[in-house]
């Protein structure tokens, strides 16, 4: 739709105006600094940073009624700069202008009713989001658009040249940014760094095929993750981690779609998001936080966040009820099936923190609880999920079970109605399909295949034809008909089908 077709009170609104002065935000000492520079820690303390805007008030000028109405009418607009994450500019990053972001096709994914057996079986009403459909499969490519748009508008103003991306990575992480990096190729490269054999062969295959540097070395990503710290710290090279809080600002934009979704009513939903490094849920409890401020939704959603048993860092601190009595200690992670949340020491968990306890006040109870879960209900409930029309990654698995425990544990109501966050697709975690399929789970998982969600591929070689056709090896006429006959005979006794009139 042409600007002059909006409703005349929408159009003065419908292009962001490109202001704001944004700041990073020391979550150790409570120092601000400018975001001329890329920052991932703060030069005075170390610790991690947020970025907020000082101009937030701006916001709350216009009313949230309007607001819905903006952003509704936004969906409309053919601008390819806000057509992703961006469609939200002003609670993103509204210093970037039009011209410097970059739009890959990420965001406004899919929000999927599950059907009625599932909905039976987790006794709630409840959605998968189906983050896995962004560019590069996983929610990562939220947070890389605002990270990378950053980026090239300081390249842009002639602030930066010559960029090294690097990042470690569970897999998600290096499949975002070696993309990004390669679409803005003429200035940007890419490097990254991986567990070895930590990551699946499709998430191994993308950043590959973007052309970025991929390094393996031993261990887990914690260790790959310090690596990564210790290049940022002593070499010219811009960090693209969630330590970089210009990826949390993009991530926010989850929350904004699923209060757009919803209409924008979020008294009786719950958001339901995995936890690794912890960023995502960082930016899901900031995302709906700053949209209650500027009055575009009157209630904070319940947010449940979902550790496995494997990599429970998270889970572990909540546990203790008092919070004067609570220490984060780092785990050490046991093998698990949900990959990409396999952190022990999650770097974001200051801002989780923080950021829990801020929500908690705002909504004037507690909206935030953490849920752990086994490797063996994550596998089943992934499976399950796929089995009814969903394109879950296990971390989408990992949700539903979070969705299971929490029901039992009296965290969510009958009533409520529950989103939960499919991270990534089912294709890139393929391979736990196929391990549970053959029951081929080393023991440390502690996973055992149920039968009934079991399957496999069967082959139908007829034992009496002696001839079969191949690859540029076709049958004769008359060997080729008696091969369709039997094959399908044997299929139609495999399926127990019966004979049409
Ligand atoms: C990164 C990732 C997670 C974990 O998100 P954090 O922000 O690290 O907590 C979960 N699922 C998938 C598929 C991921 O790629
Ligand atoms: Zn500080």
């Amino acid at each position: 739709m042409r600007i002059e077709d909006f409703p005349q009170e929408i159009r003065p609104y419908l292009l962001p105006k490109i202001k704001g002065e944004l700041f990073y935000q020391c979550l150790g000492c409570g120092q601000k600094h400018g975001i001329e520079k890329l920052l991932y820690t703060c030069p005075g303390c170390g610790e991690v940073l947020l970025i907020y805007n000082e101009d937030a008030e701006r916001v709350k000028r216009i009313s949230g009624r309007i607001w819905q109405r903006i952003l509704d009418y936004r969906k409309m607009l053919k601008i390819p700069a806000m057509k992703g994450i961006f469609l939200y500019h002003e609670f993103i990053a509204p210093v970037i202008p039009l011209e410097a972001i970059v739009y890959l096709g990420e965001g406004h994914t899919p929000v999927v009713e599950a059907n009625p057996l599932m909905q039976q079986k987790a006794g709630i009403k409840f959605y998968f989001k189906n983050d896995g459909q962004n560019p590069s499969a996983s929610f990562k490519d939220r947070g890389m658009a605002s990270a990378m748009s950053y980026i090239n508008f300081l390249i842009q103003k002639g602030l930066v040249s010559d960029v090294l991306a690097i990042c470690a990575s569970t897999g998600d992480t290096s499949a975002a940014a070696a993309l990004y990096a390669s679409y803005l190729r003429a200035d940007i490269k890419s490097a990254v760094i991986l567990p070895h054999k930590k990551v699946t062969p499709q998430q191994l295959s993308q950043p590959l095929g973007s052309g970025a540097a991929v390094f393996e070395i031993p261990g887990v990503f914690d260790d790959c993750m310090k690596v990564v710290e210790h290049l940022a710290e002593n070499y010219n090279v811009a960090l693209l981690n969630s330590k970089n809080a210009w990826r949390i600002l993009g991530q926010e934009s989850y929350s904004y779609e699923v209060a757009q979704a919803f209409e924008y009513e979020m008294e009786d939903k719950v958001v339901i998001v995995p936890i690794g490094n912890a960023g995502n849920i960082t930016a899901v409890m900031n995302g709906f936080m700053k949209f209650h401020e500027a009055k575009i939704i009157s209630a904070l959603p319940k947010i449940i966040g979902v550790q496995s048993e494997h990599a429970n860092p998270v889970c572990l601190y909540y546990r203790e009820p008092d919070p004067e009595k609570r220490r984060f200690v780092p785990v050490t992670v046991k093998p698990s099936v949900a990959q990409a949340a396999m952190i022990g020491n999650p770097v974001s968990m200051p801002r989780v923190i923080h950021l829990a306890e801020s929500y908690n006040r705002m909504a004037g109870k507690q909206r935030v609880f953490f849920v752990e879960v086994k490797e063996q209900a994550i596998m089943d409930c992934y499976l399950l999920a796929n089995r009814n029309g969903h394109v879950a990654c296990t971390h989408g698995g990992e949700c539903l079970a979070g969705l299971m425990a929490a029901r039992k544990q009296k965290i969510v109501k009958d009533e409520e109605i529950a989103i939960l966050d499919s991270t990534a697709h089912a294709l890139k975690f393929s391979g736990f399909q196929e391990m549970y399929f053959e029951n081929r789970f080393p023991p440390e998982f502690e996973v055992s295949p149920n039968p009934k969600l079991v399957n496999a591929p069967i082959l139908m070689r007829p034992s009496d034809l002696e001839k079969v056709p191949g690859p540029g090896n076709p049958l004769p006429d008359e060997e080729f008909k008696i091969f369709v006959k039997r094959v399908s005979e044997e299929i139609a006794k495999a399926l127990n089908l019966k004979k049409s009139a």
